[in-house]
């Protein structure tokens, strides 16, 4: 049997059960073995007798009061013990094993660790019901760890115990990725033992080892994965060194309606400074919900463009692209850029003629979505992508996108707004230089938040009836649920029904959210921007970028639904204009929890700061777990509590790198590991 196999081939793994495991997402052999214990149940710890309850699994060390030997109903011979130790008495009883009988005395020690029931045929008498196991001869406590998996009900912790041992006197020949001489350096252990120890330690210490090596691997194996990706250009390929800034970028900076901030000026230059470089450029853009990254996109796009090149940039949903299209046909178009739209939407004809244009070179500047990297997309001179809020997209993708350079790479610029606490930079960004812009353009008005609860609803929804009266717009978010739930928080479509019908009867109000076709969207959107629409009553689809200056009022409906980071993209749709934004979050939630969480809205304003606070609040699971950064789910790291391990691993994946280590162990662990979730070196 090797790694990849698929369990099916284990002994006492059926189609059923392998169906069953593949669903806890246990395919293959690799994927069993390394399906480690949430948590170990240490035998060190004694519960006194007069403790014990029902179902419960315990320790007991006490002395034999008494022994009896008869035959039970069915014909077993059982062995009872009544243990006693300072507190009460309990009884053991052992099936078929007489011979224990020459080992137990009146007054021998016993150490048993075993579950609590009623004792056999005994009148509501507590017994250890199902001995797990027992040392006779002996009180001592002894460190002895048993797993413990989380589990379907259908399977038994001891079949699945089973399973494991039986497996694991198999050899398995493992890639191994982490040199001799660094897990030297850190008294790490080889793979096969660490996986071993992980089901079946010995001790704390050697439980401890084993976690560090494979928390050590899994890091460095995505950071190797990410640093190669970095780094591909010193792997042979050529990067494109583009001329210094000239007249085409200074028109497009005369024709913007403002002047950079400090901050944009000073990115744009380490951008331009990266662009002249004939090294791939690849960075990121950080900066807060309306910090102004467009522009900055824009003038990176144009330098590629003024160089005889082609700009791709992508967005995450069409709405958007079709938002930063409307805008920079105008601007660009007048100076002689050609720019076009390219989704899902667009078909037919319209497409071919697109697609022909691109790898003609007839077009300078193309805006998209996922489309982008089809497969049939191909471009004549692809100088420059940019993908714009790129936790959407995954390093995949990414890569997938620049496959479609020519003979030199083009340079990759990524815009996000999502703030990663910086603790988490080297994981979520660690094939990427990073830029931050740090503050917003002047003359902004601070958004002011508030927390409400669903009884002053009709005072909110008053406040913005006549803030629409004084010819404001205003946005109503709902959380995007499932026909099935259960809970308080009604559907978008209700709360449309409900509004329209009462507080804001009379008002333009109209239903936005992503099951609707593209082309209906689209519409909504312009009327909105246009101003035909008063209310939009909508889910998250208004998250990424909308911009409509004159919307200064948004209502998020069961608030406590969303995470922090998340709302502060919500609240990023208002406070665009010149206007005064208010944005009201109605809490739904039961606990005092949600309450505190939603206060921290109030209080920062800052995104960076939030995201902080979310993830402290919420742990790395949760918190990833909204974000689709497109990196691999962590299986035994976490990376708050691990950034240590994280440098070093980041830092020695470099040097092994800049050594040159072979690709293949590394890949083949990329894949057992990841199967295609994650990139391929090779492809790099
Ligand atoms: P985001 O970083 O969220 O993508 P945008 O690029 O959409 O932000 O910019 C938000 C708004 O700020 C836009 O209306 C844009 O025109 C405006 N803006 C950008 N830079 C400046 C600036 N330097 N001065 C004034 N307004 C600016
Ligand atoms: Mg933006």
């Amino acid at each position: 049997m090797e790694l990849q196999d698929s369990i099916r081939y284990v002994k006492g793994i059926g189609p059923k059960k392998a169906q069953a495991l593949a669903r806890m997402g246990i395919e293959t052999i690799y994927d069993l073995l390394t399906y480690y214990p949430r948590r170990y149940q240490d035998q060190t710890e004694l519960t006194p007798i007069c403790d014990v309850e029902v179902g419960a699994t315990v320790n007991i060390a006490g002395k034999v009061m008494a022994i009896a030997e008869k035959n039970s109903r069915r014909g077993l011979k059982m062995l009872t013990v009544i243990l006693g130790d300072d507190t009460g008495t309990i009884q053991l009883t052992w099936f078929n094993q007489v011979y224990l009988k020459r080992k137990l005395k009146i007054g021998t020690d016993i150490f048993v660790h075993g579950k609590v029931g009623y004792a056999y045929g005994g009148h509501g008498q507590l017994a250890i019901s199902q001995i797990i196991s027992y040392d006779i001869g002996t009180v001592e406590t002894k460190q002895n760890f048993n797993p413990v998996y989380t589990l379907p009900d259908f399977l038994k912790p001891k079949d699945f115990t089973n399973l494991l041992e039986n497996l694991l006197t198999e050899e398995f020949t493992y890639p191994e990725i982490i040199p001799e001489f660094i897990r030297e350096k850190y008294g790490f252990v080889n793979k096969a033992q660490a996986v071993h120890t992980m089901h079946f330690p010995r001790n704390n210490e050697e439980l401890e080892k084993a976690r560090q090596t494979l928390i050590y691997e899994e890091l460095f194996v995505i950071q190797a994965g990410l640093l190669y990706l970095k780094h591909k250009t010193r792997l042979g390929q050529q990067g494109i060194g583009f001329k210094v800034n000239g007249e085409l970028v200074d028109k497009v900076l005369a024709a913007l309606p403002f002047t950079l901030t400090g901050e944009q000026a000073k990115v744009w230059q380490e951008i331009a400074r990266d662009m002249e470089k004939p090294v791939q450029m690849q960075r990121l853009v950080q900066g807060d919900v309306g910090s102004g990254k467009t522009v900055i996109a824009v003038l990176s796009l144009v330098k590629a463009i003024e160089n005889g090149y082609q700009g791709a940039l992508m967005a995450p949903t069409e709405i958007l692209a079709i938002q930063h299209y409307d805008k920079l046909k105008d601007l660009l178009t007048p100076l002689g850029i050609t720019v076009e739209l390219l989704t899902g939407s667009i078909k037919g004809k319209e497409k071919s003629r697109i697609l022909e244009d691109l790898a003609a070179g007839n077009v300078d500047l193309v805006i998209g979505t996922h489309a982008l990297i089809q497969d049939n997309v191909e471009f004549a001179k692809l100088g420059l992508v940019v993908t714009d809020e790129q936790h959407r997209f995954g390093v995949n993708q990414r890569a997938k996108l620049e496959t479609k350079a020519g003979d030199k790479l083009p340079d990759v610029l990524v815009m996000t707004a999502t703030p990663i606490p910086r603790t988490m930079t080297l994981t979520v960004y660690g094939d990427l230089d990073v830029s931050f812009i740090k503050e917003l353009p002047p003359g902004r008005k601070p958004i002011r938040t508030f927390v409400r609860q669903p009884d002053r609803r009709p005072l909110i929804y008053k406040f913005l009836y006549d803030q629409v009266q004084a010819g404001r717009q205003a946005y109503v978010v709902c959380p995007l649920i499932e026909e099935s739930d259960t809970l308080n928080t009604a559907s978008v479509e209700n709360i449309f029904e409900e509004l329209s019908t009462t507080y804001l009867q009379g008002l333009r109000c109209a239903l936005l959210h992503g099951k609707l076709p593209p082309a209906e969207k689209e519409q909504l959107l312009r009327e909105f921007l246009a101003g035909n629409i008063d209310v939009l009553i909508s889910t998250t689809v208004i998250e990424v970028g909308v911009n409509v200056p004159n919307a200064s009022i948004m209502v998020v409906e069961g608030a406590e639904r969303f995470g922090l980071a998340q709302l502060h993209q919500l609240r990023g749709r208002i406070g665009r204009g010149e206007y005064a934004s208010y944005c009201i979050l109605v809490n739904r939630g039961k606990n005092d929890n949600s309450l505190e969480r939603l206060n921290l809205m109030v209080q920062i304003s800052d995104g960076f700061e939030l995201a902080e606070e979310d993830l402290r609040l919420r742990g790395p699971g949760q918190f990833f777990g909204n974000m689709q950064h497109g990196l691999p789910d962590l299986k035994i790291a976490d990376v708050l509590n691990d950034v240590k391990l994280l440098a070093r691993a980041r830092e020695d994946a470099q040097k092994l790198i800049d050594l040159g280590i072979p690709k293949g162990n590394l890949n083949r662990l990329i894949e057992l590991q990841y199967k295609d979730r994650f990139l391929k070196i090779a492809d790099v």
